[in-house]
Parts: structure tokens; C-alpha cells; sequence
């Protein structure tokens, strides 16, 4: 499926449902990697553009529209790449988040904790590939993977893995040159869901540029879950969302003309 322009005529009538002061409560969910941070060699190295953070803060204090981030990062790193007070923050998939039960999470570690030894054993002395244990989630990193050889060795052991972590009950959700173990009850669709239920919003869209969000683009294609749902790719590439948008800056874009409609609709109703 192809994804269409967000800004073209033909995504006129689903932007406007997004934009429109009277539709409802708006969540508006982005990724932060790839999709408001450039993607860096090195993932500590990431920054958040100032004028894209102060675009989110200004869509946070809109009424009726609530912020959110979902991102694989944990919580910590997430806070500091958008240190806003009125934005939600939901880091590592939401797998920690406080609505999942205790005794739940601690299940989920233990499976993550088996996977960790197959994986240590795996990747073992493949030159440039980094493990990144997160205790609720693995991720298998090859940005470092140069050398062909080693990037074959890197696709034979992520084989090996993949198999043990299905028998685990975890799944597999793949980023920018990193594949991530996460339970497979999880992920950014269980994430965006719950705040969906939370907010109680009848209108959602979110932005995401890589394969681990498409989950989240066929969640807000459902039927009946909410009024309008928009779910946005950034970047060329293949997409499971609608709508597609060239540039990170067109994320901006974005919440500047949401940011517009709503200040004209105020001035319209004064
Ligand atoms: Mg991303």
C-alpha cells in the first residue's frame, strides 16, 4: 500500500478531521527516534531540534489536546531528550508503566532474562554488534556492523535468537538498525491503545519511521476504536500508515498547524 502526502489534496478531508477545535479530545502520539530526533550513529548522541521542542510544548498546553511520546528508549533517556512537564512520556514501550500489574512485569522480565543468555552466547565476538539489556526488553544493535562478514555472522545469530525468543513469548520489533525482544503482549499499539483509554480521545494521530510503528498505523486504521485516527510515516521507505510526510521538520509542520487551527478557532469563538 502506498502512503499518500499528509500536506496533499488528497489528505485534505482526514487532516481537517485532526485540525478541526470541535472534534473531540486529541492525542497526538510521536515516535522519538527517526521521527522528532535525526538518527545519529550513536544513539547517546541524539538530540531533539529547539524549534521542534518548543512546537510539542506549545501543542501540550492546547485544551482538549493531549502529548504524548512512545519511543523504545527507557524512561530516563527519554526525559532528557524532551525534558516538557506537559507531555506525556512513555518510554520503553509503556512496558513500565504503572497500570500493568506488578507480578505481570515481573514475568516479563524473567522471559527477557532467559532470552539474554541465548543472546549473549550469540553474538558473541561479532566485531560492532552491541547488545543493550533494558531488563523488560533486549535490543540487538548492528549500526556498528561494517565488515560483510561479520554481517552475515550478525544475521545468523539474530536467527538463532528470534527462534528462542518466540519460544519465550516475546516478539521481535525491528528499528533502524537494531531489532528489539519486547513480550509479546507489549509494544507501541498496547502503548498508544492505553492512551487512548486514558485520555479518552476520540481522535488520534501518530507519527513514527520505522517498522516497529507500524503496529501502532494499523491500530488507528480500526473500526469503531476512534473518530479519526491518522497514523503518519516520516521518511521514504515502505509503510503500513496512510499518510507520509518527506522530513522530520514536517513534524513540526504538523503541530504548528494544529497549533493555528486551534488559535483560530478560539479567535472565531471569542
Ligand atoms: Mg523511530
Amino acid at each position: 500500500m502506498t502512503a499518500e502526502s499528509l500536506f496533499g489534496r488528497s489528505a485534505r478531508p482526514a487532516l481537517a478531521a485532526i485540525l478541526d477545535p470541535d472534534g473531540g479530545r486529541l492525542l497526538v502520539a510521536l515516535d522519538c527516534d527517526g521521527t522528532l530526533a535525526p538518527i545519529v550513529s550513536r544513539p547517546q548522541d541524539a538530540r531533539v531540534p529547539a524549534a521542534t521542542l518548543r512546537s510539542i510544548a506549545r501543542c501540550s498546553a492546547l485544551p482538549g489536546v493531549t502529548v504524548a511520546i512512545v519511543s523504545a528508549r527507557v524512561p530516563s533517556e527519554l526525559r532528557a531528550l524532551v525534558p516538557l512537564p506537559g507531555v506525556r512520556l512513555v518510554g520503553l514501550y509503556g512496558l513500565m508503566e504503572r497500570s500493568i500489574p506488578a507480578a505481570t512485569r515481573a514475568r516479563w522480565r524473567r522471559r527477557v532474562r532467559r532470552l539474554e543468555s541465548t543472546a549473549i552466547a550469540a553474538f558473541e565476538g561479532i566485531q560492532g554488534a552491541w547488545l543493550e539489556r533494558k531488563g523488560i526488553a533486549l535490543a540487538a544493535h548492528d549500526r556498528g556492523v561494517r565488515d560483510p562478514d561479520a554481517a552475515r555472522r550478525f544475521a545468523r545469530a539474530l536467527r538463532v535468537v528470534r527462534r528462542e525468543a518466540e519460544r519465550l513469548g516475546l516478539r521481535a520489533t525491528g528499528g533502524r538498525r537494531v531489532v528489539e525482544f519486547i513480550p509479546r503482549e507489549g509494544g507501541k499499539d498496547s502503548a498508544v491503545r492505553r492512551l487512548i483509554r486514558s485520555t479518552g480521545a476520540r481522535r488520534a494521530v501518530y507519527f513514527g519511521d520505522s517498522a516497529a510503528d507500524d503496529p501502532v498505523y494499523v491500530l488507528l486504521r480500526r473500526r469503531g476504536l476512534l473518530r479519526a485516527g491518522l497514523g503518519v510515516h516520516v521518511g521514504a521507505g515502505t509503510t503500513r500508515a496512510a499518510y507520509r510526510v518527506r522530513a522530520l521538520a514536517d513534524v513540526r509542520r504538523f503541530l504548528d498547524r494544529l497549533r493555528e487551527a486551534r488559535t483560530a478557532g478560539a479567535r472565531r469563538a471569542a
